[in-house]
């Protein structure tokens, strides 16, 4: 089965390069200005693969943390929020 995730980047993806979507220059959560290459498309519902938040890559491992906690894979938000320890 394909996962509707890589479906809808694939189609953000074409649509950056063709130029039909432009990246914008700032994250929309912390406002820095960011490099294009640094700033992702982030999907709130992959059924509308062209509507996405342009997001800084620190602000994105940030709010996919928290939906891994929130959809109840407490673990998996746990194990990202441990630093590493020294032995
Ligand atoms: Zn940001």
């Amino acid at each position: 089965m394909i996962d509707p995730k890589d479906t809808a980047r694939n189609k953000l993806r074409d649509a950056v390069r063709r130029g039909r979507i432009k990246k914008p220059t700032h994250c929309s959560i912390c406002r820095r200005l960011t490099e294009a290459r640094l700033l992702h498309g982030h999907h709130e519902d992959y059924d509308k693969p062209l509507e996405v938040k342009w997001i800084c890559v620190h602000c994105h491992n940030i709010l996919d943390r928290d939906k891994l906690v929130a959809t109840g894979h407490r673990m998996a938000g746990n194990l990202l929020n441990n630093k590493p320890v020294s032995v």
